[in-house]
């Protein structure tokens, strides 16, 4: 029997690219599969789109057999999508990609290929960004590289939530990474098993905008950095150990001026010393608060997302 692989698409409000993002894919997924003799399947994760969204994917599913929409009850972000589609997923190999044609369909041929060659992990990693200004460019290389400073765990520097997945790390994801609080991408470069890398030129988006503001990134990075790192957590032995040296420093000058008989100034003092403290304190504060927010979330146990329906050409059916 042919193999086959299974596409995951997170969809979240992409009314304006997705007829354009189908008709571009469908050719080049069916030509790839023909050339290599594989099936497929194409399974859409509409992340809970308050548009026109999950008509259109209903169109896709009514029209192509291969089609699967998983449908969720509501919006519960990129990665849980990828993940239920992930869970959903029945090829032996899994590709994940946006559905904004940022992550190009032209490289499917090549990650099959990788497939056949026996590789379980394919990381996509992006050469060249159209829509990211410097900012993002220089903030996301520093978030590489302190994330591989922090933690035991390897990070591929531009690495992307477009790879391919083989059938049995699909499973360990299935079975083991159930985490709430979570770094997808982190997950699948850390299982181990045989890896590569494939590299791809992003492209802008075809239509519509970002839905990754600011605030998300510096969420996704935080929760990366306290997934993989316990680092900041001890950060607060080290500020400790500081703040005891600098205040046995100041001791010992404030003994030797009194002895002198000239009293030092204590308001700059005390006023520069409050501060200082006050800032590494709170620093701290906010880390250790935000591990307790994971481990809350954590024990909480509730679901990654909730699926509301699942959509093929057969017919709705709910959940
Ligand atoms: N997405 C999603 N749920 C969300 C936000 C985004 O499923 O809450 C999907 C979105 O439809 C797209 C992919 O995740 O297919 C990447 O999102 P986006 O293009 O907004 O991010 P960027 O490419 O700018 O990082
Ligand atoms: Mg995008």
């Amino acid at each position: 029997m042919a193999k086959k692989i299974s596409i995951v698409v997170s969809v979240y409000n992409e009314e304006q690219g997705l007829n354009q993002f189908y008709d571009h894919t469908c050719p080049i997924l069916e030509a790839a599969v023909a050339a290599a003799d594989w099936d497929y399947e194409l399974i859409f994760v509409n992340d809970g789109s308050r548009d026109n969204s999950l008509d259109l994917l209903k169109g896709f599913a009514t029209k192509n057999p291969k089609v699967k929409v998983v449908n969720f009850a509501a919006n519960r972000g990129h990665e849980a999508a990828m993940i239920a589609g992930i869970d959903i997923s029945a090829g032996d190999g899994v590709v994940c990609m946006d559905a904004d044609l940022q992550h190009p369909p032209e490289a499917i041929p090549e990650i099959i290929a990788k497939f056949d060659e026996g590789y379980d992990v394919i990381s996509m990693v992006r050469t060249a960004r159209a829509d990211a200004g410097l900012f993002k460019k220089i903030t996301s290389a520093a978030f590489y590289k302190v994330m591989n400073k922090m933690s035991k765990a390897n990070f591929e520097n531009n690495s992307s939530d477009f790879f391919g997945i083989s059938r049995r790390v699909a499973l360990v994801l299935k079975k083991d990474y159930r985490e709430r609080v979570r770094f997808l991408r982190g997950y699948v470069q850390n299982v181990g098993y045989k890896k590569t890398t494939l590299e791809f030129k992003a492209s802008a988006r075809v239509a519509g905008q970002s839905n990754y503001n600011l605030r998300a990134l510096v969420k996704l990075s935080l929760n990366a950095i306290c997934n993989f790192s316990d680092a900041p957590l001890k950060m607060g032995i080290y500020a400790g150990l500081l703040s005891l040296a600098f205040s046995l420093i100041l001791i010992i000058y404030s003994i030797v001026q009194y002895f002198l008989g000239n009293a030092p100034d204590g308001y700059s003092t005390l006023v520069v010393l409050i501060s200082f403290m006050f800032g590494i304190l709170f620093i701290i504060l906010g880390f250790i608060s935000e591990y307790l927010a994971i481990i809350f979330a954590e024990v909480k146990n509730r679901p990654i997302y909730i699926v509301d329906s699942i959509i093929t050409s057969e017919g709705e059916e709910r959940c």
